[in-house]
């Protein structure tokens, strides 16, 4: 622990005796041998004191009493320990902030993710009431109680993150109460964050066909089968290459999508009508478009985007034409022609823009 995560011998120093934990995914990955990641703090005391005592700008949540801090360039979020109940399903729960880790430990998701490691202690032993280090060597997601996806049904969207990236099976007894959870009684806001968190992973296809599987997508709802289907077309080639942004492409999936409906409903007969129409979409139109059912962007994007001139408007200025709209109305014309395989090379080009740009009246 001390070697991936050497910022927590500042924790120790600063901790004033207060008792700290290292919780959830950190602990998880630590077992699993995992690359760090950020990390997550409990402290059985005040999370923004000991935020400051880090140094930090507290960024502090006042309703669930938890402060972020940069510890040597990780990002550290910081909790006060507490227990919450749910005054009904779905809702956000009420929280009380004076618990001890092991009400902390019990209101969290998944076995797996509901272990601690003590700071303070010099031999720190493994926190592991809910027996989360059985369910991960034996590759299982467990609820810690029955009710567990009525008090927050987006739990379900995250066991499909876990079992996608880890290639984890949902446990009988949870696979059973997870057909039951019902996404529709949680906010949009709320759902749609888990469903980004989700299509952000590498293994995000999968775990919206786990989704599926589950019962939990229907068709076109929320656009969440939506979001599925523009994961799958981002993971591969060609459609791969406008990944790199990725989250703010699917975040805007799961929003309104303009655009894109009036490419899919376009179907351009030849090269430079799809071009014409595609020519100026955002990446996200694009892929929205695609991820409806507009397949001739496949070819927009492999073949037609990429199309250009050997010739330039230099070429034309020394060919006699004016700087000004028949320079550009030359070069388009000659672009179309070549999209649609009208005209071959350089010599052909230029034949065609000079006419375009000579054409008078237009
Ligand atoms: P990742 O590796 O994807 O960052 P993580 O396990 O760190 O995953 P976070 O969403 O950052 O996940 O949450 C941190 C911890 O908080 C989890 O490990 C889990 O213990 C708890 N947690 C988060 N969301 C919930 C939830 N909806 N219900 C119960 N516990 C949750």
């Amino acid at each position: 622990m001390r070697a991936a995560y050497p910022e927590l011998a500042t924790v120790r120093k600063v901790a004033g005796g207060k008792p700290v934990y290292l919780v959830g995914g950190a602990v998880r990955d630590l077992l699993l041998g995992r690359r760090r990641t950020d990390i997550d703090l409990v402290v059985e005391g005040d999370a923004a004191a000991l935020a400051v005592r880090l140094g930090a700008d507290v960024v502090e949540h006042e309703r669930f009493a938890t402060a972020k801090a940069q510890l040597d360039g990780h990002e550290v979020d910081i909790a006060t320990a507490r227990a919450e109940t749910y005054p009904q399903p779905g809702a956000l729960p009420e929280v009380e902030p004076t618990a001890g880790i092991a009400a902390d430990l019990a209101r969290r998701d998944f076995t797996i993710n509901a272990m601690a490691i003590p700071l303070l202690r010099r031999d720190p032993e493994l926190i592991d009431p809910h027996r989360g280090r059985e369910d991960l060597e034996a590759g299982l997601l467990r609820v810690l109680h029955s009710g567990s996806f009525d008090d927050d049904p987006t739990r379900a969207v995250r066991a499909a993150r876990y079992a996608a990236r880890f290639g984890f099976e949902l446990e009988p007894e949870t696979k059973g109460l997870l057909g039951q959870a019902d996404l529709s009684m949680v906010s949009a806001d709320r759902r749609n964050a888990e469903l980004l968190r989700l299509a952000a992973e590498a293994e995000a296809l999968r775990g919206f066909a786990l989704l599926t599987e589950w019962g939990l997508l229907k068709p076109h709802e929320n656009g969440m089968e939506l979001a599925g289907r523009t994961a799958g077309l981002l993971s591969e080639p060609p459609w791969s290459r406008i990944a790199d942004r990725g989250r703010a492409v699917l975040a805007a999936v799961l929003g309104p999508w303009g655009e894109a409906e009036k490419l899919v409903a376009a179907h351009p007969g030849r090269p430079s009508e799809a071009v014409k129409l595609a020519r100026g979409s955002a990446p996200i139109e694009l892929v929205l478009a695609r991820a409806l059912g507009a397949e001739w962007l496949d070819r927009y994007l492999e073949e037609w985007d990429a199309v250009r001139l050997e010739i330039d408007g230099a070429d034309l200025i020394e060919a006699g034409v004016s700087e000004g709209p028949a320079l550009g109305r030359g070069l388009a014309e000659a672009l179309r022609r070549k999209l649609d395989g009208e005209v071959d090379g350089r010599n052909e080009e230029l034949e065609v823009a000079l006419a375009a740009a000579r054409k008078p009246g237009e």
